[in-house]
């Protein structure tokens, strides 16, 4: 079976790109090598040589664009369908990206259906990935031949295998995402070292997604993933965690093993979450590894 795992041109719609390949297709395509099942990963909204990145404040005024897209009348996402199918895929699985353009109704799930119905029209099946579809399951039931909605993990293949709709519970703890088959597309930086939220704003995914439930990922695989990302994007990383300081022990762990590295990165907090304990917790994290100046910047 000839997979196809598709990250839509989201932000190439509206004018801009995006080179980084999405996380939850890396770790797809882990699941498929596992299984030895072929398959390529294909960022369509890869910018070509010399495009800049187009601000927040321009990307909001281009609504004209954006609603083209998730009309399906974007010539872009012609352009990107005809690529896809030059694969001769069996499947092509579409990422319904995160809350980038999270607007209702016409946000990047509508883009990832369009993409979808076009692709369907050539006889090829379709799969859509991300808990953004869980927003109005109705109709993109009716655009895709199956969804996948949770976090990814490993059921996945049997998913993609038994072509039907679900929601499966599960994180992939113990595993390291797989950039191998990127043929279009640039690695992501972002080394995902827990997921879930212990938190529940109402605008966001994670509480319906997680349950308000946090699952650190093992220590040793965060290792692993640095190392390996390390060779691809360089030593600068944005750490996954929605909440980094949220534990102290789990900070002290993995200030202790990060601390003969060279590796810098960039982490997120909440307000409440930056007490004087955990940012100079934080900075012991930063300081051992040679840092002169904070942990990573809390946004
Ligand atoms: S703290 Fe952040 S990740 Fe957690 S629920 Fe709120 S917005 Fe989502």
């Amino acid at each position: 079976m000839q997979v196809v795992l598709l990250q839509p041109p989201f932000f190439r719609c509206l004018g801009s790109h995006n080179n980084q390949v999405q996380l939850d297709l890396a770790y797809v395509s882990r699941f498929l090598d596992d299984a030895h099942i072929e398959h390529v990963v294909v960022n369509a909204d890869h910018g070509f040589g010399g495009q800049r990145y187009v601000p927040w404040r321009e990307l909001f005024e281009r609504e004209e664009s954006l609603r083209l897209a998730a009309d399906g009348e974007h010539p872009i996402l012609d352009e990107a369908v005809e690529y896809v199918l030059g694969f001769e895929p069996e499947v092509v699985v579409i990422a319904g990206g995160d809350t980038t353009i999270p607007t209702k109704n016409i946000g990047s799930p509508y883009i990832a259906a369009q993409v979808s119905k076009k692709i369907r029209k050539s006889g090829v099946r379709t799969v859509g990935i991300g808990p953004v579809f869980m927003k109005e399951t109705g109709p993109f039931a009716k655009w895709f031949d199956g969804i996948f909605m949770s976090a990814v993990n490993r059921s996945i293949v049997d998913f993609l295998v038994d072509n039907d709709i679900g929601f499966m519970g599960g994180v992939p703890v113990g595993v390291v995402p797989c950039f191998d088959h990127v043929v279009h597309g640039r690695p992501s930086d972002l080394v995902m070292t827990a997921f879930g939220c212990a938190h529940d704003c109402s605008f966001c995914l994670f509480p319906v997604v997680y349950s308000q439930n946090v699952t650190f990922q093992l220590v040793e695989t965060v290792l692993e993933d640095m190392e390996k990302r390390s060779k691809l994007v360089g030593n600068e990383m944005y750490l996954g965690d929605a909440i980094f300081p949220l534990n102290m022990r789990r900070l002290k762990v993995l200030a202790d093993e990060l601390e003969y590295t060279n590796y810098r990165f960039r982490c997120e907090s909440r307000v409440v979450h930056c007490g004087q304990a955990r940012i100079v917790g934080s900075d012991e994290a930063h300081r051992r590894q040679g840092g002169e100046g904070r942990a990573g910047e809390f946004g």
